[in-house]
């Protein structure tokens, strides 16, 4: 017998290995990890299927070292969607799982709960015992130990300052116990609910009533709810309904810093064993959500786009908040879209699908429209909030101070004295964007990348968005030795600094990347907000997504314009996605909420029609564009991008793969693009470029990938730059 397994690699192939020794065949089930010698080291691999056969010469294969599992590890659907994962976005097998487990199980951890060992003092045992008036050590862990009754756990001894040796001579004069507890799963709760239900309005019904008619088997909504409308509490009731049947929930958020206020949300309402993926999790802690919600002892688990592997014993809805979110794609190794794949993972597990947005993608509006996702509108907000009213301010003439202009102080300082928060939105972290030589125009420009560097004035360093690389600041100009540097444009940074100048009586939370960095900071601030004292909340897109500030009733958006210029396809939809969810932050109590926009462009029509339409009619203007230009969701595009020392090598790789993709696809079904340098040149020292693929079916697309991949593996030009394919891309950065 033959084993075929997914290791750890980019390469899109299996490796065959022979059985480990003695091994009882019957154990070697699809979906079982061994351990296995690879070159020089061992690594952990996936059995994907046995064969009587291998090209591989008999001398050359060797076998497998260990089988790690005596079960598949993931439950069939969880399965099929790995392998469509890897299938669609033409990714290496091995790699897509190793994306898709956790750590620890990638490096040969064992599948199960582990058994806790705990140390106890002994009933009768005294820190005066005899027996320990030579050995303060002892005595001391003893005193520690008594002070828990119910024991420490062997894996904290660290955290009490208790180390084995000492605990092992205590156990030897029969002063502590070691005992083994097998872990027991906390019952599932019978009264699911901690706090009553909001009554719903007569649109939340409406979409209720559709979504409880719908469980029980796969179909996606697309839930388009207004800032505010609501949605939340419809997911709640939903959930609800979806515990009440015995099942459980996944819910995806898009970023974690949301993940408090989520959760804070679903365990005020439920009664729910909950957990939540993110970041500060140890890899251990990661490990054991995933198996206690593989063994159905997770009600509800949230997190973010990786949680949509989580395997689920009875999964009953899936729920995709904010999806239109850029962050549920993954942007490096394997490049998939978290919210497509939570359609896809419906479809296996045949359940529904929830997709809640209230500035929906331009693709699930499409497929809305399709009729494959049933779309359910809430158009009011809920309670007694009103909609926010959204004025443009023309800055072309008017002078600017720290980035804001006189009506918007005006309006600022009215909101504040009203005892009113005030939030600003500003998407650019630092200082200043440019430094500049007033004397003879020289910029400082990153050496690295096809980038100017922006100031951080408390750090004194000029540093890169892009490579991170960062220097000092020169005191004179390198060109003609000026002194005249001048920071030119506004980053949060200096707003801030103008900011507590103007409003001496405010405090001015900041809240950005560089000032949230500390693991608590960002929870202190939200804290602060929710205490609701007036204040200036100024920030980067950290701030506009999902929050609920209630006493925040006026938003300023400083700069509105990127999205007016910029060459990506999907700048405008951005631009108007971004500045409909800050301005959702303003009034979501019952005090109305203000948005005052500040534009270079007031007058732009786009701009224009946001303000006076809003987000619908936007949308579906955008979507006529697209359609008349031939552009995603109307057609299918994948961007194959090198990067390489020499600008040379990227291109001339890409031109070798646009002629053998020229061979596969005679029929000009799909039609290539390029080889172009991508819109950033060049990025940490690399030069790049890029070839675009776009086709108005998917079926001649993707047949034309899978060979075409093979080919580009085995091309010599290929080792010389770094390549990825990027199926659906969603920018061409
Ligand atoms: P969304 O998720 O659409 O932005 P939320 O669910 O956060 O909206 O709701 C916004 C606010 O309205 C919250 O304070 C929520 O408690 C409140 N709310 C939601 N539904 C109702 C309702 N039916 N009646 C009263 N208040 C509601
Ligand atoms: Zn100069
Ligand atoms: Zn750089």
């Amino acid at each position: 017998m033959i084993l075929q397994l997914a290791l750890p690699s980019p390469l899109r192939r299996l490796f065959d290995y022979l059985p480990p020794l003695g091994c009882n065949p019957a154990l070697l089930r699809p979906g079982v990890r061994l351990r296995v010698p690879f070159g020089r080291r061992e690594v952990v691999g996936v059995l994907i299927r046995t064969q009587q056969h291998s090209e591989v010469p008999a001398d050359k294969l060797r076998a497998a070292l260990e089988l790690l599992d005596h079960e598949p590890l993931l439950p069939d659907s969880v399965w099929q969607l790995a392998l469509r994962t890897a299938q669609y976005y033409q990714h290496s097998l091995g790699d897509t799982l190793a994306w898709a487990l956790p750590s620890l199980l990638r490096q040969g951890e064992a599948a199960q709960m582990p058994d806790q060992w705990i140390w106890q003092a002994a009933p009768e045992a005294r820190a005066d015992d005899p027996s320990l008036n030579r050995a303060p050590k002892q005595q001391a862990a003893l005193r520690v130990l008594k002070q828990h009754p119910h024991g420490i756990q062997h894996t904290n001894l660290a955290r009490f300052d208790l180390q084995k040796a000492t605990l092992d001579n205590l156990q030897s004069k029969g002063l502590v116990s070691l005992t083994c507890h097998r872990h027991q799963s906390k019952p599932r709760p019978s009264q699911w609910l901690h706090a009553a239900e909001l009554p719903l309005n007569s649109e939340q019904q409406t979409a209720l009533h559709a979504l409880s008619a719908g469980l029980g088997r796969f179909q996606p909504y697309l839930l388009a709810g207004v800032t505010g409308s609501g949605k939340t509490e419809v997911y709640l009731q939903l959930i609800h309904q979806v515990l009440r049947a015995g099942q459980q929930v996944l819910v995806l958020i898009p970023e974690i810093n949301l993940g408090p206020q989520t959760l804070s949300r679903f365990t005020e309402r439920f009664n729910a064993r909950i957990a939540m993926l993110h970041s500060n999790l140890t890899d251990r802690e990661r490990l054991d959500v995933w198996l206690k919600a593989r063994a159905g002892e997770l009600d509800i688990v949230i997190g973010t786009r990786s949680a949509l592997f989580t395997p689920l014993a009875k999964p009953g809805l899936i729920v995709v908040d904010e999806e239109h979110d850029a962050s549920y794609k993954q942007q490096e190794g394997l490049r998939y879209h978290a919210r497509d794949l939570a359609v896809l993972r419906g479809r296996l597990e045949n359940v529904p699908v929830l997709l809640g947005s209230a500035t929906p993608s331009l693709e699930s509006l499409h497929n809305a429209q399709q009729g494959r996702y049933a779309q359910l509108k809430l158009n009011q907000r809920a309670g007694h909030a009103q909609p926010p009213k959204l004025l443009r301010l023309d800055i072309k003439s008017r002078p600017l101070d720290g980035g804001l202009s006189q009506p918007l102080l005006g309006a600022m300082r009215d909101t504040l004295g009203k005892g009113q928060q005030v939030l600003v939105f500003l998407n650019r972290r630092g200082f200043a964007p440019t430094l500049l030589c007033s004397h003879c125009g020289w910029q400082a420009e990153c050496s690295r990348c096809d980038a100017r560097l922006t100031l951080h004035q408390r750090q004194q360093r000029l540093r890169c968005h892009h490579c991170d690389s960062q220097r000092r600041i020169p005191e004179a100009c390198p060109k003609c030795q000026s002194t005249e540097l001048l920071p030119i444009g506004v980053g949060t940074e200096r707003s801030e600094e103008r900011l507590l100048e103007l409003f001496p009586d405010y405090p001015v939370l900041r809240i950005d990347r560089d000032s949230t960095r500390g693991k608590h900071s960002m929870q202190a601030l939200f804290a602060q907000i929710q205490r609701g004292e007036p204040c200036i909340l100024l920030g980067t897109q950290m701030l506009a997504k999902g929050h609920h500030f209630p006493q925040v009733t006026l938003v300023a958006i400083l700069e509105a314009d990127g999205g007016l210029f910029s060459a990506d396809f999907r700048a405008a939809e951005r631009m108007a996605q971004q500045i409909i969810q800050v301005a959702g932050r303003a009034g979501r109590d019952s005090q109305p909420g203000r948005v005052l926009i500040q534009s270079q462009l007031a007058d732009h029509p786009l701009l224009v029609q946001l303000c006076e339409s809003g987000y619908f009619a936007f949308a579906e203007q955008a979507l006529h564009e697209r359609r008349q230009a031939g552009l995603p969701p109307f057609s299918q595009m994948a961007l194959l991008r090198a990067e390489a020392n020499q600008p040379a090598l990227a291109e001339q790789f890409l031109q070798q793969a646009c002629t053998l993709a020229e061979g596969l696809c005679p029929s000009a079904s799909v039609e290539l693009l390029g080889p172009v340098p991508a819109p950033m040149a060049k990025r940490g020292g690399k030069h790049r470029a890029q070839l675009l693929l776009l086709s108005e079916q998917r079926a001649p697309l993707h047949q034309l990938l899978a060979p075409w991949l093979a080919q580009l593996e085995s091309l010599p030009e290929g080792r010389k730059v770094r390549w990825s394919l990027d199926v659906d891309p969603i920018d061409t950065y």
